[in-house]
C-alpha cells in the first residue's frame, strides 16, 4: 500500500535542553493507506505528542511530517489550518459536540464550514455504520457518552479525510461501551478504507488494529501485526 503519512527523524523537546522533557527521541514511521494503526505505550511514553505532531496540531523540534508527500511541519497559519481541516480528521477523548446543534448538524458542520457540499450517500453510509440514524435530530445533551462518541466519529469520517487520528477515544467510556465504540471505529475504518491512527494504553483495544506500534520513552520499540492484521 502507498505511504500516506510519514514521520522522519521526529524529535520533540518540551522546555529547554537542561530542564525540559525529551518526549520523542527520533521517530521514523510510515503509515500505509487504508490501514488501521494503534500506537500503544505507557502513560508518558510520548503517544499523544506523536499523534498531535502527525496531525499538525504541534510541531516537531527536529524532523518532519509528510502527508501525501507534502511536508506539513513546514506549513504555518492558514496553509496549515487548511490541511488540518480538509485532510485530517480528529477524534478525541472529549467529544467536542456543539450543544445547540442537532446530531446531523454536528456531523455536517465541518463540511459546511469548509464551503463544501456533503456526499449525501457517503454520510448516509457513515450514519448507518455507526448506528445513529435514530438520533439525527437529537441534541447532544440527549445522548449517552457512547452515542456522543459515535457522533464525533461520524463527524470525523464524513468529510473523507486522508487520515483519521484518534487519541484515547474511549477514555471516558465504560468497558462495554468502549468495546462497542472501538468495534464501530474499526468496522468503519475497514468498510470505508479509511486510514486511521489510534492512540491507546489498552492492549486489548490496540490488538484490533492491523498494526500495533509500541512506544517506549519516546522511541518506537516495535511494530507488530494486530489480531486481525494482514
Ligand atoms: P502519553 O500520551 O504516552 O501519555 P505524552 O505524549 O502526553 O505521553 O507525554 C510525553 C512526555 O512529554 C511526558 O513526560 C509528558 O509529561 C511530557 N509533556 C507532554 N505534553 C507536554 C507539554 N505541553 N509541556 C511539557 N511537557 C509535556
Amino acid at each position: 500500500m502507498p505511504v500516506i503519512l510519514k514521520a522522519e527523524g521526529v524529535e520533540k523537546q518540551y522546555g529547554n535542553e537542561k530542564t525540559g522533557v525529551h518526549a520523542l527521541r527520533g521517530i521514523d514511521l510510515e503509515i500505509e493507506e487504508g490501514m488501521f494503526y494503534a500506537i500503544i505505550g505507557k502513560s508518558g511514553s510520548g503517544k499523544s505528542t506523536l499523534l498531535h505532531i502527525l496531525g499538525g496540531l504541534d510541531k516537531p523540534t527536529k524532523g518532519a511530517i509528510f502527508l501525501e508527500g507534502e511536508n506539513i511541519s513546514a506549513l504555518r497559519g492558514n496553509a496549515l489550518a487548511l490541511v488540518r481541516r480538509r485532510r485530517i480528521g480528529f477524534v478525541f477523548q472529549s467529544y467536542n459536540l456543539l450543544e445547540e446543534h442537532t446530531v446531523m448538524e454536528n456531523i455536517l458542520l465541518p463540511i459546511h464550514l469548509d464551503g463544501r457540499v456533503q456526499d449525501v450517500k457517503f454520510v448516509d453510509q457513515v450514519v448507518d455504520a455507526l448506528g445513529i440514524r435514530d438520533k439525527l435530530s437529537s441534541y447532544p445533551d440527549e445522548l449517552s457518552g457512547g452515542q456522543k462518541q459515535r457522533v464525533a466519529i461520524a463527524r470525523a469520517l464524513a468529510p473523507k479525510p486522508a487520515i483519521l487520528l484518534a487519541d484515547e477515544p474511549t477514555g471516558n467510556l465504560d468497558d462495554k461501551t468502549s468495546r462497542e465504540v472501538m468495534e464501530l471505529l474499526g468496522k468503519s475504518a475497514r468498510e470505508f478504507g479509511q486510514t486511521m491512527v489510534l492512540v491507546t494504553h489498552d492492549r486489548e483495544i490496540a490488538s484490533q488494529a492491523d498494526r500495533v506500534v509500541t512506544i517506549t520513552d519516546g522511541r518506537i520499540q516495535s511494530i507488530q501485526e494486530g489480531k486481525y492484521g494482514y
